[in-house]
């Protein structure tokens, strides 16, 4: 139990922004399953992935025993543009539920990307431009991923080509202008300037496309220009590994003012977020030194950990990139409209796979009407606009929260506000004229996706 006489935000000192990432995959007993060739199956190795990613992400991807992995000074640096972040107790919002929970939020929606997807972004940019490449490839489907990578892109001087899903391109032009106004080349896809996207516009005129196609776009053209590599914002090993720096400063903060978290949540799209929140508390866990209840929240429109399978299955829909072992739909599942961009994925990170199917943590779904009810008393409370994704771990946390009134226990609810939602506003106006509806697919529905995973037998 906490002392909880702290501060509304705590702020770390800037020498207190980690100068060391933690890989979480040190400490696990099962490691996460190897990536797969997709021509070959066999497991891959830093050459076979070095043709896609730059060399040094390839081995971070690969490197499954070194617990701390030094964060390079430049990075550091940037970091301090934006870091340490705020860990905030919401005495606001546990005042309006009248909860004795106590409940805390790190906050990395404050840069202009809006989202946490920087950490990662400037990390990979980095490793790019230290190789000696020309710049990168990536997709984007809401925006956050995109404008991420712009910004890094920028900060280092590379070219930054965005492929990003057509129907966002047209309908979201915000986050467009702002990756613009960082110097990326923005594309909608599918397009006619890769094979793969010729191929499904003959297949399937006017289609408004997918984050699978986009995806197998950005490597096409990743692999056919020379000095470019493609990066990717969630689901991989190198990712997490990244995010971690959320978790580290929370750990940090926790440790500083003897806050004992009880309850940790995060949402997850490809996990990248919720695996660098729990990272240290994940490996105390693993460690034996420490128990945490870990919670991720998922849409119920998009259900990978609660109702997928857990497979060998290709990350894209062009089946050009290689297979992970993870919690999937099948990657031709197409998720029904839902606000939530970035929790729209097919898959899920292979690392947070693994502790779940080892039961180091759990998922629960929510609707997206009740995630919207939980973002307007989170908005009304403590001051914050949630993002559409962030506000699925609100849904939680406020659940837990609400247990606690019943029960009376004294819980500590920590939970990840990844990011603000300005570029949501359709959404939320959606949910004020009571228009948004709540898609959760049938049985039948899934049955299509699960039809699409490979036999692959190791
Ligand atoms: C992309 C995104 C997510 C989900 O991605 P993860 O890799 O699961 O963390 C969550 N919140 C915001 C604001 C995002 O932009």
């Amino acid at each position: 139990m906490s002392t909880q006489n702290t501060p509304y935000k705590i702020y770390l000192e800037e020498n207190e922004i980690p100068k060391v990432w933690y890989n979480v995959r040190a400490d696990m007993k099962n490691k996460p399953a190897p990536l797969l060739n997709p021509g070959t199956l066999q497991p891959m190795s830093a050459d076979d992935l070095s043709p896609v990613f730059c060399r040094e992400l390839c081995e971070q991807e690969l490197n499954n025993t070194d617990r701390e992995i030094p964060i390079p000074q430049e990075i550091q640096d940037f970091y301090k543009m934006y870091r340490p972040s705020p860990l905030t107790h919401a005495v606001f919002l546990e005042k309006a539920l009248d909860t004795p929970a106590h409940i805390y939020y790190k906050f990395e929606g404050n840069n202009t990307s809006g989202s946490h997807k920087l950490n990662s972004a400037i990390a990979q940019a980095y490793y790019a431009k230290k190789q000696g490449l020309k710049g990168i490839t990536t997709e984007t489907g809401a925006g956050q991923w995109g404008t991420a990578m712009a910004m890094a892109c920028s900060f280092f001087g590379l070219d930054c080509k965005v492929y990003m899903v057509k129907v966002s391109y047209e309908q979201k032009p915000f986050r467009r202008e702002v990756m613009r106004t960082y110097g990326a080349e923005v594309t909608p896809s599918p397009s006619d300037t890769t094979q793969v996207g010729r191929k499904l516009l003959a297949e399937h005129p006017g289609t408004t496309g997918s984050l699978g196609c986009a995806i197998s776009e950005a490597v096409e053209v990743a692999v056919s220009t020379e000095g470019y590599r493609y990066v990717l914002g969630s689901v991989l090993n190198q990712v997490l590994l990244h995010q971690s720096v959320i978790g580290l400063e929370t750990k940090t903060a926790c440790d500083k003012y003897g806050i004992k978290p009880d309850v940790i949540i995060g949402c997850a799209g490809g996990g990248s977020n919720l695996g660098g929140l729990i990272a240290p508390f994940m490996g105390e866990k693993l460690r034996g030194e420490a128990d945490y209840d870990i919670i991720a929240v998922e849409p119920a429109s998009c259900p990978s950990f609660t109702r997928g399978i857990y497979a060998y299955d290709f990350c894209d829909t062009g089946l050009v990139c290689p297979l992970a072992k993870m919690y999937t739909l099948g990657h031709d599942f197409i998720p029904s409209p839902n606000h939530a961009g970035g929790l729209r994925y097919h898959g899920m990170s292979p690392v947070l796979s693994q502790l779940y199917a080892d039961g180091y943590m759990r998922a629960v779904s929510a609707e997206q009407t009740s995630v919207f009810a939980a973002a307007e008393l989170f908005a009304r409370t403590e001051g914050t606009l949630p993002a559409p994704e962030s506000s699925h771990a609100i849904r939680a946390a406020i659940d837990e929260a609400i247990k606690c009134r019943e029960t009376g226990e004294e819980k500590t609810i920590i939970f990840g506000l990844t990011g603000t939602g300005y570029y949501d506003l359709v959404a939320y106006q959606q949910f004020n004229d009571k228009t948004m509806t709540d898609y959760i697919p049938t049985d039948a529905d899934l049955e299509k996706g699960f039809a699409s995973i490979p036999k692959v037998d190791l």
